[in-house]
């Protein structure tokens, strides 16, 4: 069970905000956060890695994105994993609130980033048990909402081939080989790997090694050019 409101309670109470429970708005009312509270998400900003979006390292090449597949060529992420941002990427996942996903998609879509006609947008997909126990894809949602505000499609040219474990505990070198080969390419309609652009969506980038995994299924099936954006960031303690 969920601790989310049913739909008559939310049609009873005043909408409010999830992180600081101010009423919202009428014109806000669509929303799960307020303004204020979005406004204190901390936005990723550079000095970075060009790739990969990671704060510039002190010294040397950026050792996050150094084993990466050379079609992932860009990933950003809009707002560091705090100031209540964590809180509503939980929302999202276990707070059974899908529809956080436009406030999430808002501030994602702030940021400028390469799209074009030939661009679409790539879910990574969640595992099938996972899928059951949600009812949904938090990733897939996040890219439709993003769909909505870019005006590019969204194509599902992902499977989960496995199962992996949960990444949370791991550290950088076995949350690549936990997601090793966890992902094949599927068949969009319409979509030319080569020539189209791929843009990964998830919510939460930490390492980088379940959209490089992506990536390089996506690569092997012939794409050229593959990015990636997420809404939160994780810092990654003494990772510079
Ligand atoms: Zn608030
Ligand atoms: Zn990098």
């Amino acid at each position: 069970m969920t601790s989310a409101p049913s739909v008559i309670e939310q049609l009873l109470l005043p909408a409010e905000c999830l992180l600081c429970h101010a009423l919202l708005a009428p014109r806000d009312a669509s929303r799960v956060v307020c303004p204020v509270c979005r406004h204190r998400w901390r936005p990723v900003r550079p000095p970075w890695c060009k790739r990969c979006g990671q704060p510039e390292p002190h010294f040397g090449p950026c050792r996050l994105c150094r084993d990466w597949p050379t079609a992932l060529s860009l990933v950003r992420s809009a707002v560091w994993l705090s100031d209540g941002a964590r809180e509503a990427v939980h929302a999202l996942k276990y707070g059974g609130l899908p529809r956080i996903v436009d406030d999430l998609a808002a501030a994602m879509a702030a940021d400028l980033f390469p799209t074009d006609e030939a661009s679409v947008l790539v879910p990574i997909p969640l595992a099938p048990k996972r899928l059951r126990q949600r009812g949904y894809n938090q990733s897939e949602a996040l890219a439709r909402a993003l769909a909505r505000l870019w005006r590019i499609p969204v194509v599902d040219v992902l499977i989960r081939s496995r199962e992996t474990a949960t990444q949370t505990a791991l550290t950088p070198e076995t949350r690549l080989a936990n997601v090793a080969g966890a992902f094949t390419p599927g068949h969009g309609p319409g979509v030319n790997l080569p020539a189209t652009s791929l843009v990964l969506v998830d919510d939460v980038f930490t390492t980088g090694a379940t959209l490089a995994e992506a990536a390089r299924a996506l690569e092997q099936a012939g794409a050229r050019t593959v990015y990636g954006i997420t809404f939160g960031r994780a810092v990654i303690p003494d990772f510079t």
